[in-house]
Protein backbone atom coordinates (compact mmCIF):
# COMPACT_ATOMS: atom_id res chain seq x y z
CA UNK A 1 0.00 0.00 0.00
CA UNK A 2 1.30 3.60 -1.18
CA UNK A 3 1.67 5.45 2.66
CA UNK A 4 -0.17 8.72 2.14
CA UNK A 5 2.05 11.24 3.85
CA UNK A 6 0.87 14.14 5.46
CA UNK A 7 1.29 16.94 2.24
CA UNK A 8 -0.67 14.74 0.14
CA UNK A 9 -3.59 14.44 2.64
CA UNK A 10 -3.58 18.30 3.13
CA UNK A 11 -3.75 18.67 -0.52
CA UNK A 12 -6.72 16.28 -0.86
CA UNK A 13 -8.46 17.82 1.36
CA UNK A 14 -7.94 20.75 0.45
CA UNK A 15 -8.67 19.81 -3.07
CA UNK A 16 -12.00 18.68 -1.88
CA UNK A 17 -13.50 20.73 0.83
CA UNK A 18 -13.51 24.08 -1.78
CA UNK A 19 -12.90 27.53 -0.73
CA UNK A 20 -15.52 27.83 1.85
CA UNK A 21 -13.19 25.74 4.21
CA UNK A 22 -10.34 27.86 2.81
CA UNK A 23 -11.86 30.97 3.97
CA UNK A 24 -12.42 29.78 7.77
CA UNK A 25 -9.68 27.66 7.60
CA UNK A 26 -6.71 29.82 7.01
CA UNK A 27 -4.60 29.99 4.27
CA UNK A 28 -4.43 27.87 0.83
CA UNK A 29 -0.73 28.10 1.57
CA UNK A 30 -1.47 26.84 5.25
CA UNK A 31 -3.97 23.60 3.64
CA UNK A 32 -1.29 22.90 1.30
CA UNK A 33 0.96 22.49 3.89
CA UNK A 34 3.38 25.19 1.64
CA UNK A 35 5.05 28.48 2.37
CA UNK A 36 3.77 31.72 1.99
CA UNK A 37 7.23 33.25 1.82
CA UNK A 38 10.87 32.10 1.01
CA UNK A 39 13.82 33.70 1.07
CA UNK A 40 16.18 32.31 -0.83
CA UNK A 41 19.86 32.48 -1.07
CA UNK A 42 22.82 34.58 0.38
CA UNK A 43 24.57 33.47 3.53
CA UNK A 44 22.18 32.73 6.44
CA UNK A 45 23.15 33.34 10.02
CA UNK A 46 20.64 31.21 12.25
CA UNK A 47 22.27 31.56 15.69
CA UNK A 48 21.08 28.02 16.34
CA UNK A 49 24.15 25.91 16.24
CA UNK A 50 21.70 22.44 15.79
CA UNK A 51 20.34 24.05 11.86
CA UNK A 52 24.04 23.68 10.41
CA UNK A 53 24.05 25.33 6.85
CA UNK A 54 21.07 26.87 6.00
CA UNK A 55 20.55 27.79 1.86
CA UNK A 56 17.15 28.99 2.68
CA UNK A 57 14.15 29.89 4.82
CA UNK A 58 10.34 29.38 4.75
CA UNK A 59 7.57 31.32 6.39
CA UNK A 60 3.83 30.81 6.84
CA UNK A 61 1.67 32.98 8.93
CA UNK A 62 3.90 34.91 11.65
CA UNK A 63 6.38 31.69 12.01
CA UNK A 64 9.15 30.29 11.18
CA UNK A 65 8.02 26.84 8.78
CA UNK A 66 11.67 25.15 7.55
CA UNK A 67 14.86 26.01 6.83
CA UNK A 68 17.29 24.17 4.91
CA UNK A 69 18.81 24.03 1.64
CA UNK A 70 17.28 25.88 -1.39
CA UNK A 71 16.18 22.91 -3.23
CA UNK A 72 14.19 21.28 -0.41
CA UNK A 73 12.65 24.48 0.75
CA UNK A 74 11.51 25.27 -2.80
CA UNK A 75 9.29 22.11 -2.40
CA UNK A 76 8.05 23.91 0.07
CA UNK A 77 6.70 26.89 -2.92
CA UNK A 78 3.17 27.17 -3.07
CA UNK A 79 0.90 28.52 -5.96
CA UNK A 80 0.56 32.01 -3.73
CA UNK A 81 3.76 31.73 -2.60
CA UNK A 82 6.25 34.88 -2.43
CA UNK A 83 9.28 33.86 -3.48
CA UNK A 84 12.16 36.79 -2.23
CA UNK A 85 15.50 36.72 -3.55
CA UNK A 86 18.65 37.31 -0.89
CA UNK A 87 21.50 36.25 -3.31
CA UNK A 88 24.75 37.79 -2.35
CA UNK A 89 22.79 39.32 1.27
CA UNK A 90 23.08 38.49 4.98
CA UNK A 91 20.24 37.23 6.99
CA UNK A 92 20.31 37.05 10.59
CA UNK A 93 17.22 36.95 13.44
CA UNK A 94 15.67 40.45 14.40
CA UNK A 95 17.68 42.10 16.87
CA UNK A 96 16.96 42.77 19.97
CA UNK A 97 17.64 45.78 22.36
CA UNK A 98 17.36 44.90 26.08
CA UNK A 99 17.39 48.53 27.51
CA UNK A 100 15.77 51.82 25.75
CA UNK A 101 13.69 54.55 26.79
CA UNK A 102 11.37 54.70 23.22
CA UNK A 103 9.23 57.08 24.23
CA UNK A 104 11.29 59.75 25.81
CA UNK A 105 11.82 61.95 22.66
CA UNK A 106 8.74 62.47 21.99
CA UNK A 107 9.44 61.73 18.54
CA UNK A 108 5.78 63.19 17.48
CA UNK A 109 6.43 67.04 18.33
CA UNK A 110 9.83 67.66 18.94
CA UNK A 111 12.73 67.86 16.37
CA UNK A 112 15.58 65.32 15.85
CA UNK A 113 18.83 67.39 15.85
CA UNK A 114 20.75 64.60 15.74
CA UNK A 115 23.13 66.29 13.27
CA UNK A 116 27.14 66.79 12.86
CA UNK A 117 26.85 70.88 11.67
CA UNK A 118 25.02 73.67 13.12
CA UNK A 119 23.28 74.89 10.31
CA UNK A 120 21.38 71.22 9.72
CA UNK A 121 20.29 71.82 13.60
CA UNK A 122 19.32 75.32 12.85
CA UNK A 123 17.11 74.50 9.41
CA UNK A 124 15.31 71.74 11.72
CA UNK A 125 14.77 73.92 13.93
CA UNK A 126 13.23 76.50 11.22
CA UNK A 127 10.97 74.09 9.34
CA UNK A 128 9.14 73.25 12.84
CA UNK A 129 8.86 77.02 13.68
CA UNK A 130 7.21 78.06 10.28
CA UNK A 131 4.71 75.36 11.45
CA UNK A 132 4.50 76.73 15.24
CA UNK A 133 2.29 79.74 16.41
CA UNK A 134 4.33 82.83 17.40
CA UNK A 135 4.90 82.45 20.92
CA UNK A 136 4.67 78.92 21.67
CA UNK A 137 7.86 76.72 22.53
CA UNK A 138 9.57 74.67 19.71
CA UNK A 139 11.76 71.89 20.95
CA UNK A 140 14.70 69.99 19.35
CA UNK A 141 15.76 66.16 20.71
CA UNK A 142 19.03 64.02 20.54
CA UNK A 143 21.21 67.23 20.28
CA UNK A 144 24.97 66.20 21.77
CA UNK A 145 27.23 69.12 22.55
CA UNK A 146 30.42 66.95 21.48
CA UNK A 147 29.44 65.88 17.90
CA UNK A 148 29.80 69.02 15.67
CA UNK A 149 32.26 69.47 13.09
CA UNK A 150 32.34 73.42 14.06
CA UNK A 151 34.08 71.76 17.56
CA UNK A 152 31.56 74.05 19.61
CA UNK A 153 28.32 73.51 21.33
CA UNK A 154 25.03 75.39 19.58
CA UNK A 155 24.94 78.37 21.34
CA UNK A 156 22.00 81.21 22.38
CA UNK A 157 23.07 83.33 19.33
CA UNK A 158 22.43 80.47 17.32
CA UNK A 159 19.10 79.18 18.32
CA UNK A 160 17.99 83.24 18.28
CA UNK A 161 19.27 83.10 14.26
CA UNK A 162 16.50 80.70 14.01
CA UNK A 163 13.41 82.14 15.66
CA UNK A 164 13.21 85.68 17.78
CA UNK A 165 9.13 84.78 18.03
CA UNK A 166 9.28 81.68 19.43
CA UNK A 167 11.06 80.02 22.46
CA UNK A 168 13.51 77.30 22.03
CA UNK A 169 14.47 74.60 23.86
CA UNK A 170 16.82 71.50 22.48
CA UNK A 171 17.33 69.13 24.75
CA UNK A 172 20.46 66.68 25.31
CA UNK A 173 20.09 63.34 24.51
CA UNK A 174 21.58 62.37 27.60
CA UNK A 175 18.59 64.41 29.46
CA UNK A 176 20.45 66.32 32.08
CA UNK A 177 21.36 69.74 30.18
CA UNK A 178 19.60 71.81 26.89
CA UNK A 179 19.90 74.83 25.01
CA UNK A 180 17.64 77.70 24.81
CA UNK A 181 17.14 81.33 23.05
CA UNK A 182 17.13 84.50 24.41
CA UNK A 183 13.12 84.37 23.89
CA UNK A 184 13.01 81.29 26.09
CA UNK A 185 14.77 83.10 29.10
CA UNK A 186 12.19 86.19 28.59
CA UNK A 187 9.26 83.53 28.48
CA UNK A 188 10.93 81.86 31.68
CA UNK A 189 11.66 84.85 33.51
CA UNK A 190 15.01 84.09 34.28
CA UNK A 191 17.44 87.53 33.80
CA UNK A 192 21.45 88.04 34.25
CA UNK A 193 19.81 89.08 37.99
CA UNK A 194 18.38 85.67 38.43
CA UNK A 195 20.76 83.64 40.61
CA UNK A 196 21.76 79.43 39.61
CA UNK A 197 18.72 77.40 41.35
CA UNK A 198 19.98 74.59 43.80
CA UNK A 199 21.89 71.66 41.60
CA UNK A 200 21.59 73.81 38.66
CA UNK A 201 22.86 76.32 36.54
CA UNK A 202 22.52 78.79 33.65
CA UNK A 203 25.63 78.89 32.12
CA UNK A 204 27.31 82.39 31.32
CA UNK A 205 29.89 84.16 29.76
CA UNK A 206 31.52 87.83 28.77
CA UNK A 207 28.32 88.53 26.38
CA UNK A 208 26.24 87.20 29.00
CA UNK A 209 23.45 83.70 28.85
CA UNK A 210 25.83 81.26 26.57
CA UNK A 211 22.28 79.36 25.75
CA UNK A 212 23.46 76.34 28.11
CA UNK A 213 21.32 75.07 31.05
CA UNK A 214 21.51 71.93 33.23
CA UNK A 215 20.14 69.82 35.45
CA UNK A 216 17.03 71.67 37.93
CA UNK A 217 17.67 74.75 35.94
CA UNK A 218 15.83 73.36 33.06
CA UNK A 219 12.54 73.17 35.38
CA UNK A 220 12.08 76.89 35.12
CA UNK A 221 11.52 76.84 31.51
CA UNK A 222 9.80 73.43 30.86
CA UNK A 223 7.25 75.03 33.87
CA UNK A 224 6.98 78.52 31.14
CA UNK A 225 4.50 78.98 28.36
CA UNK A 226 3.19 77.48 26.21
CA UNK A 227 4.18 73.61 25.48
CA UNK A 228 2.80 71.45 22.59
CA UNK A 229 0.10 69.40 23.75
CA UNK A 230 1.03 65.70 24.37
CA UNK A 231 -2.08 63.27 24.80
CA UNK A 232 -3.07 60.19 24.30
CA UNK A 233 -3.20 60.64 20.54
CA UNK A 234 0.39 62.50 20.39
CA UNK A 235 1.55 59.61 22.49
CA UNK A 236 0.79 57.09 20.31
CA UNK A 237 2.39 58.82 17.55
CA UNK A 238 5.33 58.99 19.29
CA UNK A 239 4.94 55.43 19.67
CA UNK A 240 4.33 54.62 15.72
CA UNK A 241 7.09 56.66 14.77
CA UNK A 242 9.78 55.55 17.12
CA UNK A 243 9.21 51.73 16.72
CA UNK A 244 8.79 52.34 12.79
CA UNK A 245 12.39 53.97 13.27
CA UNK A 246 14.04 50.98 15.91
CA UNK A 247 12.90 48.42 13.14
CA UNK A 248 14.36 50.05 10.43
CA UNK A 249 17.66 49.61 11.83
CA UNK A 250 17.09 46.15 12.24
CA UNK A 251 15.57 45.81 15.33
CA UNK A 252 12.57 43.45 16.34
CA UNK A 253 12.19 43.61 18.92
CA UNK A 254 12.85 46.00 22.10
CA UNK A 255 12.74 46.48 25.76
CA UNK A 256 11.17 49.53 27.61
CA UNK A 257 13.06 49.77 30.13
CA UNK A 258 11.14 52.40 32.27
CA UNK A 259 7.55 52.93 32.15
CA UNK A 260 4.52 54.18 33.87
CA UNK A 261 0.67 54.22 33.24
CA UNK A 262 1.23 56.58 30.69
CA UNK A 263 3.68 55.01 28.30
CA UNK A 264 1.98 51.62 29.24
CA UNK A 265 -1.20 53.02 27.79
CA UNK A 266 0.64 54.27 25.14
CA UNK A 267 1.80 51.19 23.63
CA UNK A 268 -1.42 49.53 24.22
CA UNK A 269 -2.89 52.73 21.97
CA UNK A 270 -0.23 51.85 19.44
CA UNK A 271 -0.82 48.22 18.86
CA UNK A 272 -4.43 47.97 19.07
CA UNK A 273 -3.85 50.74 16.33
CA UNK A 274 -1.85 47.97 14.55
CA UNK A 275 0.90 50.90 14.46
CA UNK A 276 3.73 49.11 16.71
CA UNK A 277 6.81 48.00 14.47
CA UNK A 278 8.68 46.49 17.10
CA UNK A 279 8.27 43.82 20.20
CA UNK A 280 7.96 45.54 23.30
CA UNK A 281 8.54 44.10 26.37
CA UNK A 282 7.65 47.04 29.15
CA UNK A 283 9.55 47.05 32.53
CA UNK A 284 6.95 48.41 34.91
CA UNK A 285 7.61 51.11 37.39
CA UNK A 286 5.83 53.63 39.91
CA UNK A 287 2.40 53.50 39.69
CA UNK A 288 1.64 50.73 36.95
CA UNK A 289 3.85 48.53 39.05
CA UNK A 290 1.26 49.22 41.82
CA UNK A 291 -1.59 49.17 39.77
CA UNK A 292 -0.42 45.31 37.90
CA UNK A 293 0.56 43.73 41.55
CA UNK A 294 -3.04 45.14 42.91
CA UNK A 295 -4.79 43.65 39.99
CA UNK A 296 -2.59 40.49 40.37
CA UNK A 297 -0.42 40.90 37.11
CA UNK A 298 2.70 38.78 36.71
CA UNK A 299 6.24 39.47 34.51
CA UNK A 300 4.77 37.27 31.45
CA UNK A 301 1.64 38.93 31.06
CA UNK A 302 0.56 39.88 27.80
CA UNK A 303 1.39 38.39 24.25
CA UNK A 304 4.52 38.40 21.66
CA UNK A 305 4.12 41.95 20.72
CA UNK A 306 3.34 43.39 24.36
CA UNK A 307 4.77 42.03 27.16
CA UNK A 308 4.89 42.57 30.95
CA UNK A 309 8.88 42.26 31.82
CA UNK A 310 10.83 42.52 35.13
CA UNK A 311 9.69 45.48 37.14
CA UNK A 312 12.75 48.23 37.39
CA UNK A 313 14.23 50.31 40.03
CA UNK A 314 17.32 52.32 39.81
CA UNK A 315 20.37 52.35 42.63
CA UNK A 316 22.68 54.90 41.58
CA UNK A 317 23.87 57.74 38.57
CA UNK A 318 24.52 57.35 35.16
CA UNK A 319 27.93 56.59 33.01
CA UNK A 320 28.01 58.59 30.50
CA UNK A 321 27.04 61.74 32.69
CA UNK A 322 29.98 60.93 35.20
CA UNK A 323 27.82 60.35 38.19
CA UNK A 324 27.74 56.23 39.04
CA UNK A 325 29.10 55.50 42.15
CA UNK A 326 32.28 53.74 42.33
CA UNK A 327 34.87 52.15 45.12
CA UNK A 328 37.59 54.43 43.42
CA UNK A 329 36.90 58.52 42.55
CA UNK A 330 36.60 59.96 38.81
CA UNK A 331 39.74 61.31 37.39
CA UNK A 332 40.46 64.80 38.55
CA UNK A 333 37.75 64.59 41.04
CA UNK A 334 39.43 62.89 44.02
CA UNK A 335 36.56 63.44 46.60
CA UNK A 336 34.24 61.73 43.71
CA UNK A 337 32.49 58.95 44.08
CA UNK A 338 29.31 59.48 42.20
CA UNK A 339 25.66 58.97 43.96
CA UNK A 340 23.42 56.13 44.97
CA UNK A 341 20.03 56.68 44.79
CA UNK A 342 18.89 53.80 47.29
CA UNK A 343 20.08 52.05 50.37
CA UNK A 344 20.90 48.50 50.87
CA UNK A 345 17.60 48.20 52.62
CA UNK A 346 16.06 49.62 49.75
CA UNK A 347 16.91 47.42 47.41
CA UNK A 348 16.06 44.35 49.88
CA UNK A 349 12.64 45.59 50.23
CA UNK A 350 12.41 46.38 46.86
CA UNK A 351 13.55 43.05 45.37
CA UNK A 352 11.57 41.24 48.62
CA UNK A 353 8.48 42.75 46.93
CA UNK A 354 8.68 42.46 43.95
CA UNK A 355 9.76 38.39 44.31
CA UNK A 356 5.96 37.96 46.65
CA UNK A 357 4.43 39.69 43.87
CA UNK A 358 5.64 37.62 40.59
CA UNK A 359 7.67 39.73 39.31
CA UNK A 360 11.00 39.77 37.48
CA UNK A 361 13.46 42.70 38.45
CA UNK A 362 15.74 44.61 36.90
CA UNK A 363 17.86 46.98 39.27
CA UNK A 364 19.92 49.71 37.59
CA UNK A 365 23.27 49.51 39.00
CA UNK A 366 26.41 51.30 37.07
CA UNK A 367 29.21 51.11 39.81
CA UNK A 368 30.81 48.64 41.15
CA UNK A 369 29.49 49.60 44.46
CA UNK A 370 26.14 49.41 43.47
CA UNK A 371 27.05 46.34 41.54
CA UNK A 372 27.75 44.88 44.75
CA UNK A 373 24.85 46.15 46.91
CA UNK A 374 22.26 44.80 44.47
CA UNK A 375 24.15 40.76 44.05
CA UNK A 376 23.65 41.50 47.61
CA UNK A 377 19.73 41.76 47.84
CA UNK A 378 19.60 39.23 45.06
CA UNK A 379 21.68 36.53 46.82
CA UNK A 380 19.65 37.04 50.02
CA UNK A 381 16.48 35.81 48.03
CA UNK A 382 18.38 32.57 46.12
CA UNK A 383 19.60 31.28 49.39
CA UNK A 384 16.03 29.93 49.65
CA UNK A 385 15.02 30.02 46.07
CA UNK A 386 12.91 26.73 44.71
CA UNK A 387 12.10 26.57 41.17
CA UNK A 388 14.20 27.81 38.14
CA UNK A 389 16.23 30.42 37.84
CA UNK A 390 14.98 34.01 37.89
CA UNK A 391 17.46 35.84 35.40
CA UNK A 392 17.65 39.03 37.80
CA UNK A 393 18.77 41.91 35.93
CA UNK A 394 21.49 44.11 36.63
CA UNK A 395 20.10 47.06 34.46
CA UNK A 396 24.05 48.57 32.98
CA UNK A 397 26.34 46.57 35.15
CA UNK A 398 28.91 48.86 34.15
CA UNK A 399 31.86 48.82 36.11
CA UNK A 400 33.02 45.20 36.99
CA UNK A 401 36.03 43.06 38.68
CA UNK A 402 36.58 39.50 38.94
CA UNK A 403 34.36 39.54 42.44
CA UNK A 404 31.56 40.84 41.17
CA UNK A 405 31.80 38.52 37.85
CA UNK A 406 32.57 35.45 39.91
CA UNK A 407 28.69 36.66 41.51
CA UNK A 408 26.85 37.32 38.84
CA UNK A 409 27.72 33.96 37.20
CA UNK A 410 26.99 32.19 40.45
CA UNK A 411 23.18 34.05 40.70
CA UNK A 412 22.64 33.63 36.96
CA UNK A 413 21.97 37.36 37.03
CA UNK A 414 21.90 39.12 33.66
CA UNK A 415 23.88 42.14 33.08
CA UNK A 416 22.61 44.46 30.79
CA UNK A 417 25.79 47.07 29.75
CA UNK A 418 25.88 49.53 26.96
CA UNK A 419 26.49 48.27 23.75
CA UNK A 420 26.97 51.67 21.77
CA UNK A 421 28.92 53.71 24.47
CA UNK A 422 32.72 52.77 23.29
CA UNK A 423 32.07 53.82 20.14
CA UNK A 424 29.67 56.69 20.28
CA UNK A 425 30.44 58.36 23.63
CA UNK A 426 34.81 58.27 23.49
CA UNK A 427 34.87 61.95 24.66
CA UNK A 428 33.57 60.98 27.91
CA UNK A 429 35.41 58.03 28.83
CA UNK A 430 38.49 60.22 29.83
CA UNK A 431 36.71 61.28 32.86
CA UNK A 432 37.34 57.17 34.23
CA UNK A 433 40.87 56.26 32.45
CA UNK A 434 41.99 53.79 30.29
CA UNK A 435 42.77 51.10 33.48
CA UNK A 436 38.64 51.72 34.42
CA UNK A 437 37.84 51.40 30.94
CA UNK A 438 39.34 47.83 30.77
CA UNK A 439 36.66 46.97 33.60
CA UNK A 440 33.48 48.75 31.96
CA UNK A 441 30.68 47.58 29.98
CA UNK A 442 32.57 44.08 29.95
CA UNK A 443 31.28 42.31 27.14
CA UNK A 444 34.44 40.22 26.87
CA UNK A 445 34.78 39.72 30.71
CA UNK A 446 31.10 38.39 30.70
CA UNK A 447 31.25 35.74 27.96
CA UNK A 448 34.84 34.72 29.17
CA UNK A 449 32.51 33.68 32.67
CA UNK A 450 30.12 32.27 30.69
CA UNK A 451 27.23 35.02 31.97
CA UNK A 452 24.36 35.53 28.74
CA UNK A 453 25.29 39.16 28.67
CA UNK A 454 22.02 41.28 27.10
CA UNK A 455 22.17 43.72 24.65
CA UNK A 456 21.48 47.11 25.48
CA UNK A 457 21.54 50.79 23.78
CA UNK A 458 19.66 52.88 26.71
CA UNK A 459 17.99 55.11 23.97
CA UNK A 460 18.10 58.12 24.05
CA UNK A 461 21.67 58.44 25.79
CA UNK A 462 22.50 55.76 23.41
CA UNK A 463 22.42 55.13 19.98
CA UNK A 464 20.05 51.98 19.57
CA UNK A 465 21.35 50.52 15.78
CA UNK A 466 22.49 47.15 16.04
CA UNK A 467 25.04 47.21 13.50
CA UNK A 468 26.55 50.39 15.55
CA UNK A 469 26.40 48.20 18.25
CA UNK A 470 28.37 45.41 16.99
CA UNK A 471 31.18 47.78 15.74
CA UNK A 472 30.97 49.13 18.81
CA UNK A 473 31.66 45.64 21.10
CA UNK A 474 33.91 44.26 18.31
CA UNK A 475 36.42 47.44 17.82
CA UNK A 476 35.67 49.54 21.13
CA UNK A 477 37.15 52.37 19.05
CA UNK A 478 35.63 55.66 19.22
CA UNK A 479 35.66 57.88 15.80
CA UNK A 480 38.57 59.84 17.24
CA UNK A 481 40.65 56.65 17.12
CA UNK A 482 40.54 55.94 20.59
CA UNK A 483 40.38 52.59 21.87
CA UNK A 484 38.17 51.91 25.16
CA UNK A 485 39.25 48.69 27.12
CA UNK A 486 40.93 46.64 24.47
CA UNK A 487 40.74 43.88 26.75
CA UNK A 488 36.71 43.96 26.83
CA UNK A 489 36.75 43.53 22.65
CA UNK A 490 34.65 40.58 21.29
CA UNK A 491 34.67 38.60 18.17
CA UNK A 492 31.26 39.43 15.37
CA UNK A 493 29.74 36.18 15.87
CA UNK A 494 30.30 36.96 19.67
CA UNK A 495 28.50 40.56 19.11
CA UNK A 496 25.97 38.54 16.83
CA UNK A 497 24.92 36.65 19.57
CA UNK A 498 24.45 39.03 22.43
CA UNK A 499 21.97 41.11 19.67
CA UNK A 500 20.17 38.19 19.50
CA UNK A 501 20.13 34.91 21.66
CA UNK A 502 21.27 36.86 24.64
CA UNK A 503 18.45 39.37 24.20
CA UNK A 504 15.84 36.84 24.03
CA UNK A 505 17.26 35.10 27.03
CA UNK A 506 16.85 38.24 29.40
CA UNK A 507 13.05 38.96 28.33
CA UNK A 508 12.40 34.88 28.84
CA UNK A 509 11.52 34.37 25.19
CA UNK A 510 14.30 32.20 23.75
CA UNK A 511 11.90 30.01 23.03
CA UNK A 512 10.08 32.49 20.49
CA UNK A 513 12.39 34.60 19.48
CA UNK A 514 16.70 35.27 19.04
CA UNK A 515 17.51 32.42 16.23
CA UNK A 516 15.87 31.70 13.21
CA UNK A 517 14.82 28.29 14.46
CA UNK A 518 11.43 26.72 12.83
CA UNK A 519 8.36 27.32 15.11
CA UNK A 520 10.02 30.70 15.88
CA UNK A 521 8.74 33.94 15.70
CA UNK A 522 9.55 34.95 11.53
CA UNK A 523 11.52 38.25 12.71
CA UNK A 524 14.18 38.71 10.24
CA UNK A 525 16.97 41.23 9.23
CA UNK A 526 18.00 40.87 5.97
CA UNK A 527 21.51 43.11 5.51
CA UNK A 528 23.30 43.88 2.57
CA UNK A 529 26.57 42.82 4.06
CA UNK A 530 27.86 40.45 6.16
CA UNK A 531 29.62 42.01 9.37
CA UNK A 532 32.06 39.03 9.63
CA UNK A 533 33.33 40.30 5.91
CA UNK A 534 33.40 44.04 6.55
CA UNK A 535 36.47 46.24 7.59
CA UNK A 536 35.19 46.09 11.56
CA UNK A 537 34.95 49.98 11.34
CA UNK A 538 32.57 50.09 9.16
CA UNK A 539 29.60 47.95 10.30
CA UNK A 540 27.71 50.05 11.36
CA UNK A 541 27.10 51.91 7.41
CA UNK A 542 26.07 47.86 6.83
CA UNK A 543 22.51 48.92 4.98
CA UNK A 544 19.60 47.07 6.26
CA UNK A 545 17.40 46.04 2.93
CA UNK A 546 14.85 44.50 4.89
CA UNK A 547 13.32 43.47 8.00
CA UNK A 548 10.31 40.96 9.07
CA UNK A 549 8.24 41.11 11.75
CA UNK A 550 6.19 38.24 12.30
CA UNK A 551 6.56 37.29 8.43
CA UNK A 552 5.81 40.26 7.18
CA UNK A 553 7.85 42.72 5.49
CA UNK A 554 7.73 46.17 7.57
CA UNK A 555 10.64 47.51 5.85
CA UNK A 556 12.10 47.42 2.68
CA UNK A 557 15.31 49.45 1.42
ZN1 LIG B 1 17.80 53.30 31.05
Amino acid sequence: MKKINRRNLVQGLAGFSGLAAFASYGSLNAWQGKADVILSGGTFYTMDPALGNVEAIAIRGDRILAVGSADDILDLKGQSTRIINTAGMTITPGFIDAHSHPLFANEAVSVDVDFRTIPEVQEALRARAAVTPPGEWVMGHMYDDTKFVEGRPVSRTDLDAVSTGHPIFVRHRGGHTGVVNSMAFDVAGVTLETPDPPDGKFYRDENGFTGRIAEHALDAFLEAGVWPTVDRAVNQENARLITKRMMSSGLTSTTDAYGETEEWQTYQDAYHANELSCRISFMPSGNIYAAMKAAGIRSGFGDDMLRVGAVKFSADGSASERTMRMSTPFKGRPDDYGILTMNQEEIDAAVDDAVAHGFRIGIHANGDVTIDMVLNAYERVLADWRGPNPRFRIEHCSLVNPDLLQRIKATGAIPTPFYTYAYYHGEKWHEYGPDKMEWMFGHGSFLEYGIPVAPASDYTPGPYQPMMAIQSMVTRRDPEGNVWGPSQRISVAQAMQVCTMNGAYASFEEDIKGSLTPGKLADIAVLASDPHKVDPDTIKDIEIVRVMLGGQSLYEA
